[in-house]
């Protein structure tokens, strides 16, 4: 099984997944990229799952459907391409010989959609859209913090191994904000040196782990003694440090003008 994300637009990344000739793409915001690198390892598309409903997620759903027979899956609660196979979280389907499972994750979009995947003798894979990034996460869009404070609670919950494979490429903005809000963490001192290697040679820092995002991701760390006390400096009054709802709020309004 290979695993390859391919760049879109400015900081997009579609992943492929294949296995055998056979291929599955997640997110497809542009077609092109898609099709030439079908064609250059000489894939079939078999499946496309899409995570939710913003363009650059899905414009290259359509001209990927004309030069295929790709079967394509997408979130029940959004509007989708026709012919979208409609998931709720609970369901399950197998595509690539992988057991695929949903996952609501509302927050960023309403009725986001993430996808986890399991196959013997290989560590899980996440495709989580633009809910859970390393080092931060989604922008609120049509979803409360609470809401997504409940979802980035479902994904932490997956195991350690579990392979993040988020939609962009905001690791470094993401890891600047986090260092301001936990100066202290040395995991996240690490990753960040880490990470500017990896981007310094034009190389993806993802996918992450979740067992690592634990460590150093802000969002997944709103119960954590000094990631409340940054929230509460940063608002200017009290945060009662057992309302992660709170923190997270307050960190996600705190990122949007940091
Ligand atoms: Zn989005
Ligand atoms: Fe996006």
């Amino acid at each position: 099984m290979n695993l390859l994300p391919i760049p879109a637009f400015s900081d997009n990344y579609i992943w492929i997944l294949h296995h055998r000739q056979q291929a599955i793409v997640v997110d497809p915001g542009e077609a092109q990229p898609v099709l030439q690198a079908l064609d250059r390892l000489g894939l079939t598309l078999q499946a496309i799952l899409i995570t939710h409903h913003h363009g650059d997620h899905t414009d290259g759903v359509a001209p990927l459907c004309q030069a295929t027979q790709a079967v394509v899956y997408g979130p029940a609660r959004e509007s989708m391409p026709a012919g979208t196979v409609a998931l709720r979280g609970g369901d399950a389907f197998s595509a690539l010989g992988v057991s695929w499972r949903v996952i609501d994750v509302p927050g960023h979009t309403a009725g986001h959609i993430a996808y986890y995947g399991e196959q013997p003798d290989q560590a899980p894979l996440l495709f989580c859209g633009d809910t859970l990034f390393s080092g931060g996460c989604g922008r609120l869009f049509e979803g409360t913090p609470a809401q997504m404070q409940a979802s980035l609670d479902t994904l932490a919950a997956l195991p350690d191994d579990t392979r993040v494979c988020c939609a962009h490429e905001y690791t470094l903005s993401n890891l600047k904000f986090a260092c301001a809000v936990e100066p202290g963490n040395t995991a996240l001192l690490q990753y960040q040196s880490l990470c500017q290697d990896l981007r310094a040679r034009h190389q993806p820092t993802l996918p992450s782990r979740i067992g690592h995002e634990r460590d150093i991701n802000p969002f997944l760390r709103t119960r954590v003694p000094a990631v409340v006390a940054a929230a509460q400096a940063h608002a200017g009054t009290p945060i009662d440090r057992c309302d992660p709802v709170a923190v997270l709020a307050q960190l996600r309004e705190w990122k949007n003008i940091f």
